[in-house]
């Protein structure tokens, strides 16, 4: 007998169909004798068209609002998660975030959790019941419901298992594990049976939807092994471990990619030793999120700087930088949109020079034009023209042979 916490995403529990399906996963471990947290997602496609009302009323709708309104959509999924159950001879109880002890601190939309306090979980699985917790929320230390950016669900569910000490965590989802690359874009990607954290991390980073970024980190930090699987298909999915020795051989296990990329050029940069972080700094002070940065070095002395953000935060950004133009000391923005990143990630790329080089080659023989670039020991990261993307990650998924010899069998 263990602790088990599992996690259902937005598709898994879409309709009332879908949670009784879930609620019987649920039902098996609890039947085999295992104590059993469920983290929940909103249904189907809720949150979604939460985030459409609310653009509807307000072109800037508060930050607190919004989280008021898109935590509803998990507290529904709960209460009828529980039902099911019940349904099933089952007692369970379903909490909100913040019933369920989820603190987080004071960012709104965008929130990281600081502490559970599990008692009221504890005290409830003692009791014999089956847990369902909304994903996704929390509350600040001072009452104000949080939400923990899209995809957050993930990461309830891992700090809980954290918290709790789980024996388990599993990801229930639409695909049946961690693929080589987006299934439901290359029809040739394949699944892999193990991932490392470090991998997972990246991959998550620059675009792998499959699971929250800060769902890895936590899991990475507590050591906690998570398996990725479908909440239809009975299969094994994908172990998301510390890396073993045999996967360092990997030279590149996964591409990643995002769309909607913004290259922003602030020219004409006074090279002040303070030029650089000024123009960071004061985007950082507001919440923008820098990705990919080059520097180059006019003829008359000056900098030019490029980079990379979501194309959603460019006006946010744009108003920021001309709102500092004195203090920035530049002469003048550009930028371009219809973008896209595509990235390689991989452990051995680190002992193996030549992947970049490949990529880069890949990408030319196909007649991807590649704008930035960024690398670090295990990924390659080149923003190329977002109609090329598909393109770009269907040439380097078949040249980097990711769906057959280099794909573990165990
Ligand atoms: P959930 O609602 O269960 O959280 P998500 O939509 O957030 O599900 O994540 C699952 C989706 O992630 C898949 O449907 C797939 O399209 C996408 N995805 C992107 N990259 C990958 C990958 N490398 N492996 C598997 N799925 C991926
Ligand atoms: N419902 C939230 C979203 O759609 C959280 C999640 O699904 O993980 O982003
Ligand atoms: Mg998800």
């Amino acid at each position: 007998m263990g602790l088990i916490v599992q996690k259902f995403g937005g598709t898994s529990v879409g309709s009332v169909e879908k949670i009784r399906n879930a609620a019987s996963r649920t039902a098996e471990e609890w039947k085999n004798g295992n104590q059993v947290v469920v983290v929940v997602s909103a249904m189907g496609k809720t949150t979604d068209h939460l985030v459409d009302m609310a653009n509807e009323i307000s072109e800037a709708p508060s930050k607190r609002e919004m989280d008021m309104l898109l935590t509803t959509g998990e507290q529904i999924t709960i209460a009828l998660y529980a039902m099911a159950l019940a349904q099933n001879g089952i007692e369970a109880i379903s909490f909100t975030g913040w019933q369920a002890g989820v603190k987080t601190e004071a960012i709104h939309g965008n929130a990281r959790i600081i502490d559970i306090e599990t008692d009221r979980i504890s005290k409830e699985l003692s009791a014999g019941k089956v847990v369902i917790v909304a994903g996704f929320q929390g509350v600040t230390a001072d009452g104000d419901i949080t939400t923990l950016g899209r995809g957050g669900s993930d990461t309830t569910a891992v700090a809980l298992a954290a918290a709790l000490k789980a024996d388990k965590c599993d990801i229930y989802t639409d695909v049946t594990g961690v693929f080589t690359t987006d299934p439901r874009i290359v029809k040739s990607a394949r699944k892999l049976l193990n991932v490392s954290y470090d991998e997972m991390l990246e991959l998550a980073n620059l675009g792998a939807g499959v699971l929250h970024p800060r769902a890895v980190e936590f899991a990475k930090n507590y050591g906690l092994r998570l398996e990725v699987r479908s909440s239809m298909e009975k299969e094994s999915g994908t172990i998301i471990e510390e890396e073993n020795e045999m996967e360092q051989n990997l030279i590149v296990r996964g591409v990643a990619f995002e769309d909607q990329i913004t290259r922003v050029s602030v020219l004409g940069v006074s090279t002040s030793l303070k030029g650089l972080s000024t123009i960071f700094s004061t985007l950082a002070q507001n919440h923008i999120n820098v990705d990919i940065i080059v520097q180059s070095r006019t003829e008359a002395g000056a900098a030019n700087i490029s980079f990379s953000i979501k194309s959603t935060n460019l006006p946010e950004t744009l108003d920021v930088l001309e709102s500092n133009k004195e203090s920035l000391n530049y002469q003048s923005i550009e930028s371009e949109t219809g973008l896209a990143k595509v990235s390689i990630v991989g452990s051995g790329m680190v002992s193996n020079p030549g992947v970049a080089a490949k990529m880069f080659e890949v990408l030319e023989e196909n007649g991807i034009q590649v704008k930035m670039v960024s690398t670090s020991e295990i990924k390659v990261s080149t923003v190329v023209p977002e109609k090329q993307m598909v393109n770009a990650v269907e040439s380097l998924h078949e040249a980097f042979e990711l769906f057959s010899g280099t794909v573990k069998t165990n």
